[in-house]
């Protein structure tokens, strides 16, 4: 199965998608995580990158184009990846059906914009695992420490109120006329497109995902 996730930052997708990719064994492919790797190397596309990321900017497709392309030609993602980030922009999407990538599943995570923002200036992460908290609703059981590793959480540089408006513009702007090219792929019959309430506790989205997984096997 091959599934992209769709949605502004704080919907959840990074949540479910671990879920996903653990209940379903397929590879999570998170573009963001990509690329705080390629800062963490310190190299010159790295420096770029952390000017853009920071900002709230989105990256170059040409570079998003690279990194995906070596990532999907890799072992793991024979029987299909889920992709969480990517595509964010319509050339982006245009990419892979030029390169007969063929999606079967388009999750769209919608949630209203004032609780993106209260989602989002309270989250904390796990580096390593990509585990997410917040210091509200989902907080660790010890401050600022993962639960399972014992490791410190950090903030993530460009989750705070000012890069946040922009990163809202940005998918405004960009991704929302992705959406409109997957509803008609859905109507072409190219692939299933949902709109997932992102408000909804994040159980009750596990079992609506795997409802749709399983109407899905079986057409
Ligand atoms: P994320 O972790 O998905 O919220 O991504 C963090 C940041 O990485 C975004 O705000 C963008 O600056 C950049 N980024 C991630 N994926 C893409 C993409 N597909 N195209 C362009 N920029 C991206």
């Amino acid at each position: 199965m091959k599934i992209i996730l769709l949605g502004a930052p704080g919907t959840g997708k990074g949540t479910q998608a671990k879920y996903i990719s653990v209940k379903y064994h397929i590879p999570h492919i998170s573009t963001g995580d990509m690329l705080r790797k390629e800062i963490d190397k310190k190299t010159n596309l790295g420096k770029i990158i952390k000017s853009s990321i920071s900002k709230g900017k989105l990256i170059s497709d040409d570079i998003l184009f690279l990194l995906i392309k070596s990532r999907i030609k890799k072992k793991d993602c024979k029987n299909g990846f889920l992709l969480d980030g990517f595509p964010r922009t319509l050339c982006q999407a245009i990419y892979l059906k030029n390169k007969n990538i063929k999606i079967n599943i388009v999750l769209n995570f919608i949630v209203p914009k004032n609780i993106l923002i209260q989602r989002i200036v309270g989250r904390m992460i796990h580096i390593s695992s990509g585990r997410i908290y917040h210091t509200q609703f989902n907080p660790p059981k010890k401050k600022g420490i993962d639960d399972v590793t014992g490791e410190p959480l950090i903030r993530r540089k460009d989750d705070n109120v000012i890069s946040l408006k922009y990163r809202l513009l940005e998918y405004r702007k960009k991704t929302v006329p992705l959406i409109k090219f997957y509803i008609k792929e859905k109507k072409l019959k190219n692939l299933n497109y949902y709109e997932i309430d992102g408000c909804k506790n994040s159980k009750e989205i596990n079992n609506l995902l795997d409802k749709l997984f399983f109407e899905n096997k079986k057409n």
